[in-house]
C-alpha cells in the first residue's frame, strides 16, 4: 500500500488560474455576470471541496444561484457512501433535463466520489447525455482546464482516472459558512472497513504539512472565523505518511496556540487510533471543544471483526471511559450501521446495549447499503429489509430517548454559545455551545459571529432553546 506522495505545486495552480482568467473573458463577454449553481451531497469534506469549485468559478467571474433555470453552469458534487445519496443525485441530474432544454448552452458537471466509481461514470456516460463534464475528486484541482476543454470540444469530457490522490495547496476557495470554517488536514483513508467505499474513491491517506495547516488556520482567524473544524476521514492517522514528526495531537496544540478567540473542532476519529495523547491534548487545549465524534458502527465483536474495524466493544468502551476521565463534560456522538450482512437480532441487541451503556449525546444511524467492490457486498445477507428496518427503528427510539434526556439536563444552565446563523424559524438564531450542542435563541442577525451567554430554557431530542443573558 506504499503511497507515492503527489503534490500539486503552486505553478500548477497558477496555470489553472490562468485558465480561469481566459474563461472569465469568455463568460463575461458582453458585460454579463454568468451564474453557477453548485449543489453538494454528503460529508463535510465534500462541502469543503465545493468551496474550491466555487473559488475557481468566482475567479472565472461567476456569481451564484440556487435556481437551475438561471444557471449557466451546474456543478453537482456527489457522495457514494450509500445508495440513497446516489439515487438522489441521479434523480436530480435527470431533472436538469428541463433547465437544459430551456437553456441548451447550460453546462452540466458532475464531480465527487460517486463518479470515481467506474460503473457510475459509465452510467452517466450512457444514460445521462445532458451531462457535459464528469470529474473525480483527484481531478478537482484542474477543474478550470477540464471546463475549458469541455467548452472547446464537441465531445463530453470524462476525467475519472483511477489513482491514489494528491495534495493541492494554494487553490482559491470561496467559503460560505462564516463564522464556521472547514479546514482539511488530510485526505483519503487506508482503513478499508469492509462496508465502505471511501478508500476506493478518495484514495490513500495523505496529510497536509503542519505548516500549511497552521498557516491556513491563522488566516482564518485573521479573517474573523470563530469556529474551525479540522477535517479528515480519520484525523488520528494524521502525519503517519509524513514520517510522524507531528501527529494529530501535536497539530491540535499548534492550532490552539494561534492567538485569538475561536473554537477548534475535528472529525472524524477512528476509535482504534484515538490515543491517550490526543485525549490529553483535547483536555488541555482551551480552544478545543470537548466533543468527540467516535463512530462505533456496531456493538458486537463478531460484527466489528467482519467490518474490519480493528477494536472490540470492550476496547471501545475503555476509550470512552478514558476520554471521560480527561473530559468529564465530554459530548460524545457516533455513527452506527444497522443490518450489516449476517448481523443477527442477538448481535444487534449488543449494539443496543452498548448505546445504552455509553449514552451518546447524538447518533447518526444508517441502514447498511451494499457498495460495489467492497468486501461486505459479497457477504451473505439473509436478513430482510423489513427486519433490518425494525432494528433500525428500535435503535432510533433508544437514541432519541437518550438524546432527549441528555438535552433536558441542560435546562436552567447558562452557557456560552457562538451564534452561527439564522435558524429556520423566523426571528430565531442558531448557535452552538462549546461542546457542539445546537441552541436556538431569539435575537437579531447582528449577533451572528458573536460569542454570547445564553440561559437554557427548553430542550427536545435535537436541540436546546435558550435566551440571551443580558
Ligand atoms: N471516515 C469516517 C466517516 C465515513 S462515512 C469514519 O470512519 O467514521 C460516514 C458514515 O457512513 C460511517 O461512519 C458509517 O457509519 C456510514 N457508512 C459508511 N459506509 C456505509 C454503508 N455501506 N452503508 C451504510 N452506512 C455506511
Ligand atoms: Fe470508511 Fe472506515 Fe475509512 Fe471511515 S475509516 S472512511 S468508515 S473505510
Amino acid at each position: 500500500m506504499a503511497y507515492q506522495r503527489v503534490e500539486i505545486g503552486p505553478e500548477q495552480i497558477a496555470a489553472q488560474e490562468a485558465v480561469c482568467a481566459r474563461l472569465r473573458a469568455h463568460f463575461t463577454a458582453e458585460g454579463k455576470t454568468p451564474l453557477a449553481l453548485v449543489d453538494t451531497y454528503g460529508c463535510q469534506q465534500n462541502e469543503s471541496d465545493s468551496e474550491r469549485v466555487r473559488g475557481y468559478l468566482a475567479e472565472m467571474g461567476f456569481g451564484f444561484t440556487q435556481d437551475e433555470f438561471a444557471a449557466d453552469i451546474v456543478v453537482i458534487n456527489t457522495c457514494a457512501v450509500r445508495e440513497h445519496a446516489e439515487m438522489r443525485v441521479l434523480g436530480n441530474v435527470g431533472a436538469l433535463g428541463h433547465s437544459k432544454k430551456a437553456k441548451p448552452e447550460q453546462i452540466i458537471c458532475v464531480c465527487g466520489c460517486m463518479v470515481q466509481q467506474p460503473h457510475m461514470a459509465d452510467k452517466l456516460k450512457h444514460s445521462y447525455p445532458i451531462v457535459n463534464l464528469v470529474f473525480g475528486p483527484h481531478e478537482l484541482w484542474r477543474f478550470p482546464e477540464l471546463l475549458e476543454r469541455t467548452l472547446a470540444g464537441k465531445k463530453r469530457v470524462f476525467a475519472v482516472t483511477p489513482g491514489d490522490g494528491n495534495i493541492a495547496e494554494g487553490a482559491p476557495r470561496q467559503r460560505d459558512g462564516w463564522p464556521k470554517a472547514w479546514l482539511s488536514v488530510m485526505y483519503g483513508c487506508n482503513n478499508f472497513c469492509s462496508y465502505c467505499v471511501v478508500p476506493y474513491v478518495r484514495g490513500r491517506e495523505r496529510s497536509r504539512r503542519p505548516e500549511d495547516v497552521v498557516a491556513e488556520a491563522r488566516s482564518l482567524v485573521a479573517a474573523g472565523y470563530k469556529d474551525i473544524t479540522l477535517l479528515g476521514q480519520n484525523v488520528n492517522s494524521y502525519g503517519k505518511d509524513l514520517g510522524a514528526q507531528t501527529d494529530f495531537a501535536d497539530l491540535l496544540r499548534m492550532v490552539n496556540a494561534i492567538p485569538g478567540k475561536f473554537r477548534i473542532r475535528f472529525m472524524t476519529s477512528h476509535p482504534k487510533d484515538a490515543t491517550e495523547k490526543l485525549l490529553r491534548a483535547m483536555a488541555e487545549c482551551e480552544k478545543c471543544t470537548h466533543h468527540l465524534h467516535l463512530p462505533v458502527q456496531a456493538g458486537n465483536d463478531r460484527v466489528l471483526r467482519e467490518m474490519n474495524r480493528g477494536y472490540t466493544a470492550a476496547q471501545y468502551l475503555e476509550k470512552v471511559a478514558l476520554a471521560r476521565r480527561y473530559m468529564p463534560d465530554l459530548v460524545l456522538t457516533t455513527d452506527i450501521i444497522v443490518g450489516f450482512p449476517g448481523e443477527t437480532d442477538a448481535e444487534f441487541d449488543d449494539t443496543l446495549r452498548l448505546v445504552e451503556q455509553v449514552g451518546y449525546d447524538a447518533m447518526f444511524t444508517f441502514l447498511y447499503s451494499p457498495r460495489v467492490g467492497t468486501r461486505a457486498a459479497s457477504m451473505p445477507d439473509p436478513m430482510t429489509r423489513q427486519e433490518k428496518q425494525r432494528n433500525f427503528d428500535r435503535l432510533l427510539e433508544v437514541a432519541n430517548r437518550i438524546s432527549a434526556e441528555k438535552h433536558a439536563s441542560y435546562v436552567g444552565r447558562t452557557l456560552e454559545v457562538l451564534v452561527d446563523g439564522p435558524s429556520r424559524e423566523a426571528g430565531m438564531l442558531s448557535s452552538r455551545t462549546m461542546n457542539g450542542r445546537l441552541v436556538h435563541l431569539p435575537g437579531g442577525e447582528d449577533l451572528i459571529g458573536q460569542f454570547v451567554d445564553v440561559k437554557i430554557t427548553g430542550s427536545n431530542t435535537w436541540a436546546l432553546r435558550g435566551e440571551l443573558v443580558k
